[in-house]
């Protein structure tokens, strides 16, 4: 059984600032880290801390997720000192080592959580991963970190894995990855429509995953009441129903009001509230492992107390969903969510 008292796991490394673009000016940036770092170190002191050594992802766990040609290519142009791979996706020097150490770390925080007494994680790495798909980088993903981490978790014993994706963009690498695969549930919400496009509610997974794929397509402007309603609505009880054995979180913080590329009001008590309900669930699962993967969020200040928010979360420090109607939008969103998933799980259609 997990121990409430355990030190929390945490991926943290000086190499991924090393992924830094020629001028600086790119949003994903390595003071990103240095502000999540400030939320983090505020709020756990050192004892609090089980570091995770991190190492680079082995080929066999890139290739559970990308195609062993993208892989090798990827290698082959982050030699190449600075470039892009896309409009949005630059590389440097550091990058290569960076994005290998990203997934190799969020692979080794799934692998903590499930086997140690650890059962509560953080990894706060650079380059993000959940737009990255099988064939191609985009969006400021090389690798997709998330996926990797599920994939290790379920090396390491987990029957069924579940990643929710708060970020504030679709998570279009991580649906692909798992659109198959009922082992994995995954559950977005999202700006819809907005970067990348994929995302609508009918996207459901495909075969065998059918039914395990969520997508919460949220209008612009959505605040507190809304994400709480979401929570209550949908993501609550799909994880209940679903019973994983570990809860990973993509956990962008650009759906922050701060946010300067997105349009979303959430504010950091927000984020430690929606991480509160999830540890309180995998909590009442029994087996307490839930591990947070940062991706997006560009505001320094909003990921130095998001994350703060998050840290308080994982330590107890718990605060209640948010209370209060959400938006008529936000209303019809979910409904339409919840009519498309509603011949795979019980979920109250009352609007
Ligand atoms: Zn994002």
């Amino acid at each position: 059984m997990p121990q409430p008292s355990s030190p929390i796991a945490v991926i943290d490394d000086e190499r991924f600032d090393a992924h830094s673009e020629r001028h600086g000016s790119h949003p994903e940036r390595p003071e990103r880290l240095v502000a999540a770092r400030g939320g983090l170190y505020s709020v756990l002191p050192e004892r609090a801390i089980h570091r995770v050594a991190v190492r680079p992802a082995t080929d066999s766990e890139l290739i559970a997720v990308h195609a062993e040609r993208y892989v090798r290519t990827l290698e082959r142009e982050l030699v190449h000192g600075h470039g892009r791979l896309d409009p949005d996706t630059f590389f440097s020097p550091g990058t290569q080592q960076a994005a290998w150490l990203a997934a190799g770390g969020a692979a080794e925080l799934a692998r903590t959580l499930m086997t140690s007494p650890h059962a509560r994680g953080i990894a706060l790495l650079r380059p993000p991963g959940h737009h990255a798909e099988a064939n191609h980088a985009m969006g400021f993903c090389l690798l997709n970190n998330i996926a990797v981490a599920a994939h290790a978790a379920l090396a390491a014993g987990a029957r069924r894995v579940a990643i929710v994706d708060w970020d504030v963009h679709h998570g279009n690498g991580t649906q692909a990855a798992f659109y198959d695969d009922p082992r994995v549930l995954f559950v977005s919400l999202h700006q819809y429509p907005f970067y990348p496009g994929t995302g609508a509610p009918g996207e459901i997974g495909s075969g065998a995953g059918r039914g395990y794929t969520a997508n919460i397509a949220l209008p612009a402007e959505q605040g507190a009441e809304t994400y709480g309603h979401a929570w209550r609505r949908v993501v609550l009880p799909l994880l209940e129903q679903f019973g994983a054995d570990i809860v990973l979180v993509s956990a962008g913080f650009d759906a922050h009001h701060r946010d300067p590329l997105a349009q979303m009001r959430l504010d950091s008590a927000c984020y430690q509230s929606l991480a509160s309900a999830l540890i309180d669930s995998v909590d009442s699962a029994g087996h307490g492992r839930i591990g947070f993967i940062l991706e997006g969020g560009y505001d320094l200040q909003a990921l130095d107390e998001s994350v703060a928010g998050v840290a308080r979360a994982l330590t107890g420090e718990r605060l209640a969903l948010p209370e209060g109607a959400p938006s008529a939008a936000g209303r019809g969103a979910l409904a339409d969510t919840r009519r498309a998933l509603s011949p795979f799980w019980k979920l109250d259609d009352s609007a």
